[in-house]
């Protein structure tokens, strides 16, 4: 399938989008396991964030003021999107370049306005990573799984085992690292096999990670979301495991917002709305993984959201629609940021 002209999710793309920033600051995050460069860009007002205390020792005294107070009548609504965690799941990475075009020039890689989405960043500390997993994007050679088939699909996204055959899911996960086990190490992993989704959480292998954890640590961001790809499922949130009630609800209520404004504009067909409440009784239990990682570390909301991806299968959205559905979910994350601090301030919110 022809990929429309504004979806962009290469290296290089996220390199010359490093090179046009004007308005916003773009700066090296870290470097992967391969060596290579992992851009933030950010946008609007930083906090400055005391921390007292961390969030374990703060929730211990009871009051996560200790680790981050955040009532003060300056206090910047923050979000953060992370695109890519799994290199070849570009549908976030295309989103998150087109809304830096946005920012910096008023119109998307397409040349269109989104005046409602600009309004709704306006006020907000926006951190942007448009690709996580970098080592893993440049293992695939191209920009979209648009109309891909499903081998191929599988192929480049999970590698092959060492007798050459597909590592599925989620058998692709029975082995980490699984550098050695792989003939071709798929873009879900980083140089050294690491799946960030699944590092060890508490002493974390990848220097990915690390420097995702701390980012969280340091700014607190209200609400966080990590793009991610979902085959061919309607695109929608994932409930994050074993995080208090609270933020599960932020979580769900956040999804009606996108449904709702999805139905506003008769695309409620491209959202599913995620459970209320994450299944934490399960057997076999879900996995401690990235978001709840993150989530825990600063106590606030951190979502997967899966994205449609396109694939020569059932339930195919067009890239318009994925790229839609993505747009009016950064648009009511920013607003529902807001939503949250406007309560907190007033002492209504937790
Ligand atoms: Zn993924």
């Amino acid at each position: 399938m022809n990929r429309p002209v504004y979806w962009k999710s290469s290296l290089q793309d996220i390199g010359q989008a490093v090179q046009s920033v004007k308005k916003g600051k773009a700066s090296l995050l870290c470097q992967s396991a391969g060596g290579r460069d992992i851009y933030l860009f950010e946008y609007g007002k930083r906090n400055v964030i005391k921390h007292d205390a961390n969030y374990s020792s703060a929730t211990g005294a009871k009051d996560p003021k200790y680790y981050a107070d955040k009532t003060g009548a300056d206090y910047t609504p923050t979000v953060l999107l992370v695109g890519a965690v799994h290199g070849g799941e570009f549908e976030g990475t295309v989103a998150l370049l087109n809304l830096i075009c946005l920012l910096e020039t008023g119109f998307d890689l397409a040349g269109r306005e989104n005046r409602e989405l600009l309004a709704a960043t306006e006020q907000i500390n926006l951190l942007l990573i448009p690709c996580l997993n970098v080592d893993g994007r440049a293992r695939v050679p191209f920009d979209a799984f648009l109309g891909v088939d499903y081998q191929t699909f599988r192929y480049y996204s999970q590698g092959t085992w060492l007798d050459g055959s597909l590592c599925e899911w989620p058998q692709c996960k029975a082995k980490h690292p699984i550098k050695e086990h792989v003939q071709f190490l798929g873009s879900y992993f980083n140089d050294h096999g690491v799946n960030l989704m699944h590092d060890h959480f508490f002493f974390p292998m990848a220097e990915e990670t690390k420097a995702l954890l701390r980012l969280c640590d340091e700014r607190v961001p209200d609400i966080t979301i990590h793009f991610h790809g979902g085959s061919n499922t309607t695109s929608t949130f994932l409930q994050t495991s074993y995080v208090p009630a609270f933020l599960n609800q932020r979580t769900y209520d956040l999804a009606q917002s996108v449904k709702a404004a999805a139905m506003d504009r008769g695309c409620d067909a491209l959202f599913a709305v995620c459970p209320e409440q994450a299944n934490n009784s399960a057997f076999p239990p879900a996995s401690f993984n990235l978001v709840s990682a993150c989530s825990h570390i600063n106590g606030e909301v951190c979502i997967v959201y899966e994205s449609n991806q396109g694939l020569a299968m059932e339930n195919a959205f067009t890239p318009e629609q994925i790229y839609q559905i993505l747009q009016i979910t950064i648009t009511e994350t920013c607003q529902y940021a807001k939503k949250i601090c406007r309560q907190r301030k007033k002492g209504s919110g937790i």
